[in-house]
């Protein structure tokens, strides 16, 4: 589903460039559950923004189910983005004076659905995150797992083929961080493909397989499970 191939990324910063990917190689299959791990700075929220189509290499290649992102403009990256990526960050980057519903239900808009049909989705999916009784509350008046959970639901209702989540849980007490991570679990065993950054080893032990990630450079690549 995933094929990076040498992939750099630089940032000018003045006069000077930042150096950030020094080539990365990585293949990963639908279905996976990937753990992202590394030192802070080591790259990998970079790494995460290219997966994302949030942006793409200074160079190489990012073939994304079959398809060449690493080059395409803007417009097209976001079309991209909107049908085959969920993502899920560590401040859960809702919209304040929002429903929960109409949180989750944002991406379809974009996406072209009436509401009737994003009314019916965004209440399955965040059903599915065992939210159902919270639909109308604004993320103020949830506690911070709650809120993840609509950023997870949000990320989910388009349906797409890979979720990628930065940090997810980093700024959850660790009860509330091992039920989000039971909800990963759960969104890959639905045959999702999940992809994480975490500090945490008992967090990445939900994963079956922990890259990584040094100085920019995938420093190793094993499957746990
Ligand atoms: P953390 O664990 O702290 O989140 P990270 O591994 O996610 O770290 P990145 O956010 O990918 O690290 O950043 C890697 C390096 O790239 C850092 O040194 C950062 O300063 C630099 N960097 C990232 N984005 C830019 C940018 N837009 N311009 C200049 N430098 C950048
Ligand atoms: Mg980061």
């Amino acid at each position: 589903i995933i094929d990076i191939k040498d992939i750099k990324r630089n940032f000018p910063l003045g006069s000077e460039t930042v150096y950030v990917l020094k080539g990365v190689d990585l293949q990963i299959d639908k279905g996976d559950y990937v753990a992202l791990m590394g030192p802070s700075g080591s790259g990998k929220s970079t790494l995460m923004n290219l997966l994302g189509c949030l942006d793409t290499p200074t160079s190489g290649t990012y073939i994304l189910n079959g398809k060449d992102v690493s080059k395409m403009e803007d417009d097209e990256l976001a079309t991209i983005r909107n049908r085959e990526i969920g993502f899920v960050f560590q401040t859960f980057n809702l919209l304040p004076r929002t429903t929960a519903l109409d949180n989750v239900a944002l991406p379809m808009v974009y996406a072209g659905f009436n509401k009737t049909e994003r009314n019916e989705r965004a209440t399955e999916v965040l059903k599915q995150v065992g939210l159902g009784d919270r639909m109308d509350h604004h993320p103020n008046q949830l506690s911070g797992g709650q809120r993840q959970r609509v950023a997870v639901a949000r990320a989910l209702v388009n349906k797409p083929s890979i979720i990628l989540a930065d940090e997810p849980t980093g700024n959850l007490d660790s009860k509330t961080s091992v039920e989000i991570m039971n909800l990963f679990d759960e969104i890959h065993a639905n045959g999702n493909t999940v992809i994480l950054v975490t500090h945490e080893e008992d967090i990445a032990a939900h994963a079956h397989r922990i890259i990584r990630l040094r100085d920019g450079v995938i420093e190793s690549d094993e499957r746990i499970k």
